[in-house]
């Protein structure tokens, strides 16, 4: 078992986090994404110990590496909100994400930039996306904040590198924040990910802009949209405007070895098949 690449799926966590690594390992994957409380809602019931406990244990029977879990924060979270009591309230909720990470013993947590809702500007919005990882850095410990880029839909920020740049430049404990590259987003945001060559140029211009020191982690989706469309529709990979090129030159990649490979593909039946697949494109 080649076990460099840490490959697999956002599976459910109904009826506990417990559930969560179970199903991954019903995938075949050593990674797995989850969200660790109810993503459309603001309040949760903390983490109990015992629920804890059962994670890490099923963890371990999955021989998954804690540092292969990708918890994905509540999508009502918007730290670069316009409003300030709205900001603090989202920069609240983060912060309590963080602490549930912290508390599970997870090392990233996977999060949307923020919105500017057409009230503020860019660089304001960007400014306080910034401001509110470092606020809750450093009440937390251990836990690094994962930006996702975004296909740029609406008024969502993240979408370019130089933003997501923008935001890392102003974060104080930079060994706390990083990137997670989602290839819809970031074909759907106008970078071709459609031949080898093109593959290789985009993501030269993210190491030039970002540099894959900052890549924590990956969504491996492909999209149901074209080229610069600025519409976030996942789709299976190869069944896309990207298709599979794209997933064979990430899988060679050394940048992508041991860090969490996260399909959201549209087809949960077709995650098994393609975890292999993803395996089999692998240099080891
Ligand atoms: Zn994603
Ligand atoms: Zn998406």
């Amino acid at each position: 078992m080649l076990n460099n690449h840490w490959i697999g799926a956002h599976v459910s966590a109904s009826g506990g986090i417990a559930n969560a690594p179970l199903n991954a390992k019903k995938i075949g994957a050593n990674a797995f994404a989850l969200f660790t409380k109810n993503q459309r809602r603001w309040q949760a019931s903390p983490l109990c110990t015992k629920q804890i406990d059962a994670f890490l244990q099923h963890c371990e029977e999955a021989k998954i590496s804690l540092d292969a879990v990708l918890p994905h924060d509540s999508y009502l979270i918007n730290l670069g909100h316009p409003d300030l009591a709205q900001l603090e309230r989202s920069r609240d909720a983060f912060l309590d994400e963080l602490q549930r990470c912290e508390q599970i013993g997870l090392s990233l947590l996977n999060f949307h930039p923020g919105s500017h809702l057409k009230q503020i500007s860019i660089d304001d919005c960007l400014a306080r996306i910034s401001e509110s990882i470092n606020i809750t850095l450093e009440k937390t410990q251990g836990v690094t904040a994962v930006i996702e880029n975004t296909a740029g839909q609406g008024s969502n920020l993240g979408h370019s590198f130089e933003q997501l740049a923008q935001i890392i430049d102003k974060v104080e404990d930079k060994s706390r924040v990083g990137i997670c590259i989602d290839t819809c987003h970031m074909f759907a945001a106008g970078y071709d990910l459609t031949t080898l060559d093109a593959c290789k140029k985009s993501f030269a211009l993210f190491d030039d802009i970002v540099g894959y020191q900052y890549l924590k982690a990956m969504h491996l989706n492909d999209s149901k949209t074209p080229l610069n469309s600025r519409v976030d529709r996942h789709q299976s990979l190869g069944a896309g405007f990207i298709g599979s090129e794209a997933f064979r030159f990430i899988m060679q990649l050394p940048a992508t070895q041991h860090i969490p490979l996260i399909l959201e593909t549209i087809e949960p039946n077709l995650w098994p098949q393609e975890i292999n697949w993803l395996r089999s494109q692998t240099k080891g």
